[in-house]
């Protein structure tokens, strides 16, 4: 069999022409989008699933992480402005429940029902004047010279491009990085990424004999190992009510190939394995908690993650790298655009291993500067935000969760519109400016 097959050349027909095209529409894309409309730049979100949310909804994972912190004991909504929006439209459809403490109690998330986050994504969006385009898997990228001219994306009408000016890589596994020759760094899969997994959600759950079951769970599966039960795949369930006690969400699987090595989000034939090992372990775990915890007897799943979630691959290597340690010391920067509350969650080999803030009452955030989101070699025109931003592994184990997602994006989105007057040079955008603009529309870029 020959390795390769040489395509005839054809000619591409350009869909058309926007000031801003944003690629992907998780919480850091539908933020970005949104921001750039509301600035009054033509804008169009391009995504290949038939909605919005990323993995928050295709991944089924139903909880909002990281929009507060937990600062000086207090909890503090420390990401505001379009996200805090969204949850009120969210809100508006029944689907929030208020926030839940987390991790031994130490900060607050939010659960939420996946229907109401889809609609209420595509209206934020429509109403703010973005264009979307759904159904649209971008392949590759015409670059001309020093800029990206294009998107080129594959869809059941055919093959073409999408053109712009400013473009903002929002895919999660960074894939305008990729095409565009843009400094990034893969992780390594044998230790260093992050381990997947499937999502489940669970219905029919009698609530109140359940309890805080989530507290106990995690203990009931270490004894039953403990006592000679096959060890699950991994340690460490987070499983919990969503928005009535009927449903719960779990947490609980991790995806790895033969070799022990973490499923790589960027090749198809691992995520083709993720999928079925995903399904198999979400019976297997689903089957242990109808068994043994008191309120899940007469149980059942309701919906497995339509995709597997991917935590991380490719990460931008920007102007700066936000890192575990600037997570850990709490660390300011003049250019902040936004914070993050969440703590290092690394999904380890078979565990979870979390890692807070130094000291015994520390700040409870960090601040995220604006260069994270700016390439240090590439296209002058390409911004990154999100989960594949310019992060260690360290750093984008806490602040790629969807708080800090949603701030990274509104602050794409707005730097965009301000390159635009710097003929789309990302790099020339006054930050002391994108911070009085991301302030006028709500964002919270630091409590000190
Ligand atoms: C199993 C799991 C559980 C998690 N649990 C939580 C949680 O409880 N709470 C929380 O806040 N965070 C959680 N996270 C973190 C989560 O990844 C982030 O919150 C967030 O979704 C990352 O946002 P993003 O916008 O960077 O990317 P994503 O959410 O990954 O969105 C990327 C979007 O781009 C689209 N896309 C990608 N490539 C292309 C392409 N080539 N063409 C077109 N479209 C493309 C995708 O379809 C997707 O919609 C979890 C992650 C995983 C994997």
């Amino acid at each position: 069999m020959n390795a390769y097959v040489t395509e005839p050349a054809r000619h591409t027909p350009v869909l058309g022409e926007w000031e801003v095209v944003v690629l992907g529409g998780g919480p850091s894309g539908l933020a970005a989008a949104t921001a750039a409309a509301r600035a009054g730049r033509s804008t169009l979100l391009v995504e290949k699933s038939g909605y919005l949310g990323g993995a928050g909804t295709g991944g089924g994972l139903s909880t909002f992480c990281g929009m507060y912190s937990n600062v000086h004991g207090e909890h503090v909504l420390t990401v505001r402005g379009h996200a805090t929006e969204l949850l009120e439209r969210i809100d508006r459809l029944g689907g929030l429940r208020a926030p839940h403490l987390s991790f031994s109690d130490r900060i607050q998330a939010q659960a939420y029902d996946i229907p109401a986050y889809r609609s209420a994504a595509d209206d934020q969006v429509l109403a703010a004047g973005a264009q979307l385009l759904y159904h649209a898997f971008a392949v590759g990228a015409v670059v001309e010279g020093s800029t990206v001219d294009g998107v080129v994306v594959e869809s059941k009408s055919g093959r073409g491009i999408l053109r712009g000016q400013v473009f903002i890589d929002c895919s999660g596994d960074g894939d305008l990085l990729a095409w565009t020759g843009t400094s990034h760094h893969k992780a390594d899969p044998h230790g260093e990424m992050l381990f997947p997994s499937t999502m489940f959600r669970i219905n029919a759950v009698d609530g109140e004999r359940a309890g805080p079951a989530w507290k106990t769970l995690p203990r009931m599966m270490d004894e039953a190992v403990a006592a000679g039960r096959p060890r699950f795949p991994r340690r460490g369930a987070i499983v919990r009510p969503q928005r009535d006690d009927l449903e719960w969400r779990a947490n609980a699987t991790q995806l790895r190939n033969a070799d022990g090595s973490a499923v790589d989000g960027t090749d198809v034939w691992q995520l083709t394995h993720g999928e079925v090992q995903g399904r198999t372990q979400a019976q297997e775990v689903f089957g242990f908690i109808r068994e043994n915890v008191p309120g899940f007897e007469r149980a059942y799943i309701v919906d497995i993650g339509p995709e597997i979630g991917i935590r991380e691959t490719r990460r931008l290597l920007g102007k700066y790298v936000l890192t575990e340690e600037d997570v850990r010391s709490c660390a300011r920067f003049e250019d902040s655009i936004g914070l993050n509350g969440w703590p290092v969650e690394a999904h380890v080999d078979g565990d979870l291993d979390i890692r807070w803030p130094y000291g015994e009452d520390p700040l409870g955030y960090n601040e995220l500067p604006y260069r994270m989101l700016v390439p240090e070699s590439g296209p002058a025109n390409l911004l990154v935000a999100g989960r594949c931003a310019s992060m260690t592994h360290g750093g984008q184990s806490a602040a790629r969760v969807a708080g800090p997602c949603f701030a990274m994006g509104q602050a794409a989105g707005t730097a965009a519109h301000l390159a635009l007057e710097k003929h789309g040079v990302v790099a020339e955008v006054d930050t002391a400016l994108l911070r009085v603009h991301l302030e006028s529309e709500g964002a919270c870029l630091s409590l000190l």
